[in-house]
């Protein structure tokens, strides 16, 4: 049960003043949740600040740099009635003057708001038109009183649409309003160390003083990234705990099966690939639990080297599982795999939340009985009534799918299950540690021979016919193409019509080659849209970013992503990857909509220099977090809301040495410590690790 000094923070953010049924829902585009709670708005990270405390005289003011003028109003030049010309204000100060500008001004409301002969404080920035100094709609228009209350610094936030800044500033003033004061978790704080408390750390994050405070690397913000490293630590600390206690089994093969399963490849292995192998199988069979992460990029060959490690548990007569986040992605890796284990006389089953009824209980009881050496499957593979013979080795894709938990509960259908997780997104070497904690890593950074380069142009919208033109020439010449439109949730009524809307307008367009997959639809129907489309039945999927990951349809070679600026720098690389993995030329066309902001053009123009994974994950990286977020959570790195990787690496460290002192020297969570660390799981919502220690 969370600890209910927590609760004020875990109420909806409906129960702050002033946000109502209708004004939360910017809120929950801009938290990417459904239902924002109080502490997703006080985890909600600023971009940027603008210092205030800049007071030059007009003459000093330096182009682009956020100043407060002090001015004199002189006087007004209203635009004549039904021009498009701006209302101007002319200011000066003894060292010059200069012109306030202002677009669909109220002309009557400006000489209130700047009457003629008064003293203002203008903040904003300074640029030059046709040689005059001019302020274009300034940030704020203040008389002396107003002054007086101006922050001296400025927290800059990331919003959405139909979110203003002043609305989420008085949210955030009102949400800080319920912060508790929480008994110490971190040994390191006392009243006069460096770090703030909690409390004290929020409220000078989000209403800072100075420069550091407002910073990612001041005091405040890495106290909060350190609260929640720690988090993630403890529970990675206490999963590894549970493993460590369970001890290893020696698992080795004679090489038979997997003798046959190299001989029905179309392909050699590569180096990298190979070399994973080796490495798996060495784990494999020595005495201790495996923990081995493999990465590699998409198409880089994952599913193969799974297999081969499978065989290992299958010659050793044991059992092996393969987990996959989705439906699709399971099937995907059944019909990869089933071909080579016929070939190789070993047997394979599909368990998912559709094997039903007698078809099921068949399932269960070839696996319980021993008689079924190896499954592909989605989370029905860790519900109870799932049971192994004997199971050896459990290999989780896309791991970052799947929470710690889950990733155990398939851990604990065997006994000393060895662990083998796989992600397509490459996370650079030194946050492999932080992420997973103890892990060992092997990389696939060679790709399997043939590869294409995909040919990626960034299109803006307002390009749509041509683009539509061009993808129906390409299907008349036989072409496949994918076409994503963005959504972000599955529960996003908005996006999901936007995506049924597009489908339409290209069925009408193209007719029946025309097909749609999204995440509501029933399992039945994404495969046959799914089937169609590998069968070349249908050439032209839309698709919402269900086909995100792994979906492999080699003689794929379009890929359209609607609304690229929507999509995380991973994201769309992984997108990408869909085409290019047959041996024709691929396309891949970013279709935004303009003008991009600086982020979101930083992002194009990497994918379309670059197709290396690892690089691509490094620039994200360096990215993330520096503006237009635009209502989209930026994938890639998941699970961390405060912290930031590129800043906050040194806390990394230390949040995971302070984590394994803690779990060490209290493995069962039993002290007065423990309690406090306990509301700290709970804040960061790494609960899951509560059920370890009961589950014990
Ligand atoms: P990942 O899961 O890493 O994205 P897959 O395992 O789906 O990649 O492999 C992508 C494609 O490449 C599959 O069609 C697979 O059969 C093929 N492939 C894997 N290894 C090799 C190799 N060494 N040489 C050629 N093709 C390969
Ligand atoms: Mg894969």
């Amino acid at each position: 049960m969370r600890p209910a000094a927590l609760d004020p923070l875990f109420a909806p953010l409906t129960s702050l003043d002033g946000i109502g049924p209708k004004t939360v829902r910017p809120f929950a585009r801009l938290l990417g949740r459904e239902t924002p709670r109080v502490v997703d708005l006080l985890f909600h990270m600023p971009s940027g600040f603008v210092d205030r405390r800049a007071r030059p005289t007009i003459a000093e003011a330096r182009e682009g740099e956020d100043v407060t003028l002090e001015v004199r109003v002189d006087g007004h030049q209203a635009p004549p009635p039904g021009s498009r010309a701006p209302h101007r204000t002319f200011v000066s100060d003894a060292t010059g003057d200069m012109v306030v500008v202002h677009f669909k001004a109220d002309s009557a409301r400006m000489a209130h708001m700047l009457p003629e002969g008064a003293t203002r404080w203008l903040c904003g920035r300074i640029e030059r038109y046709d040689g005059l100094r001019q302020m274009v709609h300034p940030d704020r228009v203040l008389d002396a009183a107003g002054l007086a209350r101006l922050p001296p610094v400025e927290q800059v936030y990331p919003l959405v649409e139909g979110l203003h800044a002043g609305h989420l500033r008085r949210a955030l003033a009102s949400a800080l309003g319920r912060v508790p004061d929480l008994a110490e978790w971190l040994p390191s704080v006392s009243p006069g160390s460096a770090l703030p408390s909690f409390r004290e750390a929020l409220e000078r994050l989000h209403r800072p003083q100075t420069p550091a405070d407002a910073q990612p690397t001041g005091m405040p913000w890495r106290r909060l990234a350190l609260d929640e490293l720690l988090a993630h630590q403890v529970s990675l600390a206490l999963a590894r705990a549970r493993d460590i206690k369970a001890g290893g089994r020696e698992t080795s093969g004679d090489g038979r099966i997997a003798a046959r399963l190299r001989a029905a490849l179309p392909f050699a292995l590569t180096g990298a690939q190979e070399q994973a192998l080796a490495a798996i199988a060495a784990d494999l069979a020595a005495p201790t639990r495996m923990l081995r992460l493999m990465q590699g990029d998409v198409g880089s060959g994952k599913t193969v080297v799974a297999l081969l490690a499978a065989a290992v548990a299958l010659e050793a007569g044991r059992q092996a599982a393969i987990m996959a986040p989705t439906e699709i992605l399971a099937r995907q890796h059944l019909e990869t795999i089933a071909p080579l284990a016929q070939a190789a006389g070993i047997e394979v089953v599909l368990l998912t939340g559709r094997e039903k009824g007698r078809a099921r209980a068949d399932i269960l009881a070839g696996l319980a009985e021993g008689r079924t050496g190896l499954v592909v499957g989605t989370h029905a593979l860790i519900q109870d009534d799932v049971a192994f013979r004997d199971l050896a080795l459990a290999v989780v894709d896309e791991q970052h799918r799947f929470g710690v938990e889950q990733r155990l509960a398939l851990a604990r259908k065997g006994a000393a299950v060895d662990m083998l997780v796989m992600t397509a997104t490459p996370i650079p070497r030194t946050l492999v540690l932080t992420l997973f904690g103890d892990m060992e890593a092997s990389e696939l950074r060679e790709k399997p021979p043939g590869r294409q380069e995909i040919d990626t142009r960034a299109v803006p919208l307002d390009r749509l016919d041509e683009v539509v033109e061009a993808v129906g020439r390409a299907m008349a010449a036989g072409a496949r193409a994918y076409w994503i439109c963005p959504l972000v949730e599955e529960t996003d009524t908005s996006d999901l019509a936007a995506a049924t809307e597009r489908f339409e307008a290209l069925k009408a367009r193209f007719g029946e080659r025309v097909d749609l997959v999204h995440g509501r639809m029933s399992g039945t129907a994404k495969d046959a849209a799914m089937a169609r489309f590998a069968a070349g039945e249908c050439q032209l999927l839309v698709a919402t970013t269900v086909v995100e990951v792994g979906v492999n349809v080699p003689e794929a070679t379009i890929m359209v992503i609607e609304h690229a600026e929507r999509f995380g720098l991973a994201q769309l690389h992984q997108l990408r990857g869909r085409v290019g993995r047959g041996d024709k030329p691929s396309t891949c066309l970013l279709l935004y909509r303009a003008p991009l902001g600086e982020t979101a053009k930083a992002r194009l123009a990497i994918l379309r220099e670059s197709q290396d994974g690892f690089r691509i994950a490094e620039e994200d990286l360096r990215l993330r977090g520096e503006g237009d977020v635009l209502g989209t959570r930026q994938s890639g790195m998941p699970g961390f809301r405060v912290a930031r990787l590129d800043v906050h690496s040194a806390d990394m460290e230390t949040a995971r040495r302070l984590a394994a002192t803690l779990v060490r020297q209290d493995p069962g969570l039993a002290t007065p410590v423990a309690d406090r660390l306990r509301t700290l799981l709970y804040l960061h919502e790494r609960d899951a690790a509560m059920r370890l220690l009961g589950a014990g």
